[in-house]
């Protein structure tokens, strides 16, 4: 049943085709929405008056993290309370069997990095469309012979596992094991196409560089963090290869690079409402049609993502991103002299340490309250890669009104394990 819920997916999904024209595209919107607000949204407590009453979209309250998990119990629409929700994800999680099934949901943590800690509920069907779409997507249709994927995760859940139903041989590899096992065992698999975090990437790129393994991947899939130029280089440079960034959280598949290299927002599956903080950076708010067991609906994510001007050479009338900047919450604030508070993006400061020195391998820049520069070197004397950073950051920051600006730099860089690196945060 589910290998067939997939193929019927995949067959839809294919015979939509792309949209050139982005009227068509908001027409499609529109009959998505009007189906899932009488279909889906009428089931669930916490929608049910709205979806009778027909309302518009932008009549329906505005979501985030913390809303949506003091409201568990009442927009999921199999009734599934938050405790007993939490009780089945935290024992999947301590004893790593991730099958569990709470009324045909398959409950998952998100690894949030801050606050709140998020449930979601996943069903079978919502599964099988995850899967085609991210096969309709992401893999091109001739890699569809018998390919092994590598895939690395920060757990095993039911929804990534699934993939292993279509004629892809997927093996799981779980990112909290030592990274020296998880080597062994990729060299091992031998795999066509790799996904995984842009800090695993870059591991197994510095491995294969090092001639530690030696794999002959011919597609690479990059996704859960944002991916930086400087890594995306290093990995380039080893696995020259296609590269495939997809841009995926618990709240949704949202958006993927096309053959141009350009990342599109999925904009036939969710409607994204762009609140602008200037010209060009906006915070997406998303209205997702595929989700029906837990909806996702306006939900106001962390992230702060970049439009890109120039329409794509592709043709497709997706929304196309210059980058994914990074979590609202990891812009840099400083005071100014009259009081007021300078912001600086994460990404400007990412392309001033990027352009000071090639000198290290990888950085992190955190602001608590102070600002703490860590530095990964090769053979390179950190006393001065740091000191040309810091004078580069000074620079920058003086230039955007920062005074009396102080960094510690520290050598290494501290992580946890199967910990989300964020090249630049705020604490
Ligand atoms: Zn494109």
């Amino acid at each position: 049943m589910f290998r067939l819920k997939i193929i019927y997916f995949l067959v839809v999904y294919t015979l939509r085709g792309t949209f050139q024209r982005r009227e068509a595209l908001e027409r499609f919107q529109q009959r998505k929405w009007h189906r899932f607000r009488k279909k889906v949204l009428s089931n669930s407590p916490f929608y049910h008056q709205l979806a009778q009453q027909e309302a518009d979209l932008t009549d329906f309250p505005l979501m985030n993290k913390a809303a949506f998990m003091a409201n568990f119990d009442q927009i999921n629409t199999l009734g599934i309370q938050r405790e007993e929700a939490m009780q089945v994800a935290l024992q999947a999680e301590m004893e790593r069997d991730f099958s569990p099934e709470l009324k045909g949901a398959t409950v998952g943590l998100s690894t949030g990095t801050s606050g709140t800690r998020g449930l979601f509920l996943v069903s079978a069907r919502e599964r099988a469309q995850w899967t085609a779409m991210v096969l309709r997507r992401v893999v091109p249709i001739q890699f569809f012979k018998r390919q092994k994927v590598a895939f690395f995760l920060r757990a095993n859940s039911n929804l990534y596992s699934s993939v292993q139903s279509a004629s892809l041989e997927f093996r799981f590899f779980d990112i909290f094991q030592p990274i020296e096992k998880l080597l062994q065992e990729l060299a091992d698999f031998q795999p066509h196409i790799l996904a995984a975090q842009p800090s695993i990437l870059s591991a197994i790129a510095e491995a294969q560089l090092a001639g530690s393994i030696n794999i002959q991947a011919h597609l690479l899939i990059s996704f859960a963090e944002v991916l930086n130029d400087t890594d995306k280089q290093f990995i380039q440079k080893v696995f020259p290869v296609p590269f495939r960034e997809v841009y995926q959280c618990t709240e949704g598949f949202l958006a993927v690079t096309c053959a141009h290299g350009t990342l599109h927002l999925n904009e036939d599956i969710a409607i994204f409402e762009k609140k602008y903080l200037d010209e060009s950076r906006f915070i997406p708010i998303i209205t997702d049609f595929t989700r029906s067991t837990q909806p996702i609906v306006r939900y106001e994510l962390n992230d702060v993502l970049v439009e890109k001007k120039e329409p794509c050479p592709c043709g497709s009338c997706f929304t196309a991103l210059e980058r994914i900047e990074g979590r609202e919450d990891d812009i840099l604030v400083f005071p100014g002299v009259n009081g007021e508070l300078i912001k600086v993006f994460p990404d400007l400061i990412c392309r001033v340490i990027a352009r000071s020195t090639e000198g290290f391998r990888a950085y992190r820049l955190r602001q608590l309250g102070a600002l703490e520069l860590q530095l990964e070197l090769e053979s390179e004397d950190f006393q001065v890669v740091s000191a040309t950073v810091s004078a580069a950051l000074h620079v920058f920051l003086q230039e955007k009104g920062v005074n009396n600006l102080s960094i510690a730099c520290k050598k290494g860089i501290e992580r946890g394990t199967g910990e989300k690196l964020r090249r630049v945060e705020r604490k």
